[in-house]
């Protein structure tokens, strides 16, 4: 595909480019490049304690990163790659350490965007942060990468981002798979293809969390989101629900229930709430579609709950 030629090139020379993938759009660097992962944590304003994900076109790649790949991190590959699944494994010496946060562990997935993949088999591994300014929501549309760093700034354009939210992380210790961030793969999914007890740590707060990111409070935006049912209306609140009879109003916004629709618009949604100047999120709840959606239920509840309050 030639024209990626031009984004191919600038990974080659050290550069940075936003790429999308499945989640959200991500933010480029070669992963053996240790200026221009420096780069990545500077353009970001990413604390150097926040790890990055490897993102690789091919499974034996996972190779020049990790020691030994478990045969049970083989098996979900094999069934959830290319797809939003990012392992956590012993890395390999080599592996630098601005990638892993000076952590013994690497992280990898391979993203199944077409483009994504077409433009990491050019370039090879890839560090892939989202590519939003740290402190904003991830990125979900090449608008939404300029709004962060502008309208120059080298981005392949792959439109909206299907699943909206990012990648699930999981790890592995004594036979269990723990979910270190959850996502559109959900424990239900990993227990039957793995038949493995599945350990979720990420609604720890304690201070040594096994995914540093967790300590870190993203996708905030600037308007006050609640998460609690509707009683009243106002103009200066922008309500995401479930269904609405209020659609006619342009700051309400109905999901039909769709707990997938919403994974895929929400952080679209909160940069609007923001431009268009509204105070308040109101979130109602969606508690009763957990058995429906239980994957996009744990991964929308994580997000929502970091911007509370
Ligand atoms: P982001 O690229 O911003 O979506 O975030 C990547 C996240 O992956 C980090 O914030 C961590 O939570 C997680 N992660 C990356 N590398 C590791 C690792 N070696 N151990 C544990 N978690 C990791
Ligand atoms: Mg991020």
């Amino acid at each position: 595909m030639s024209d990626l030629a031009p984004f191919v090139k600038i990974i080659h020379e050290g550069g940075i480019v936003a790429f999308p993938t499945e989640t959200v759009y991500g933010l480029g660097a070669d992963a053996w490049d240790p200026e221009a992962i420096q780069r990545i944590f500077e353009t970001k304003g990413r604390p150097s304690d926040n790890p990055l994900i490897v993102h690789l076109s091919n499974v034996k790649e996972a190779e020049d990163f990790v020691e030994v790949i478990p045969e049970v991190a083989k098996l979900l590959m094999k069934h959830f790659w290319p797809g939003p699944l990012t392992f956590v494994l012993p890395k390999k010496r080599e592996v630098l350490d601005s990638v892993t946060a000076g952590l013994s562990t690497v992280a990898l997935r391979i993203p199944s965007h077409p483009k994504a993949l077409e433009f990491i088999k050019q370039t090879g591994p890839l560090v892939g942060p989202s590519a939003n300014r740290s402190g904003k929501p991830s990125p979900t549309k090449a608008e939404h990468v300029k709004e962060d760093f502008g309208d120059d700034f080298p981005i392949i354009d792959g439109g909206s981002t299907k699943v909206g939210l990012e990648s699930t992380v999981i790890g592995f210790q004594d036979d269990h798979i723990i979910i270190m961030r959850p996502g559109k793969i959900g424990a239900d999914e990993l227990k039957s293809v793995t038949g493995l007890k599945i350990i979720e740590e990420y609604t720890n707060n304690d201070d040594t969390p096994k995914s540093p990111g967790q300590k870190y409070s993203h996708y905030k935006p600037q308007a006050h989101v609640v998460y609690k049912g509707i009683s009243t209306f106002n103009d200066h609140t922008m309500y995401l629900m479930q269904s609405a009879s209020h659609v006619y109003q342009d700051n309400v916004i109905c999901y039909n229930g769709d707990l997938k629709q919403l994974s895929k618009e929400l952080y679209d949604r909160f940069r609007q709430a923001d431009h268009l100047g509204y105070k308040h999120i109101h979130i109602e709840p969606f508690d009763d579609l957990r058995s429906r959606y239980p994957a996009y239920y744990e991964a929308l509840m994580n997000r929502i709950q970091k911007t509370l309050g």
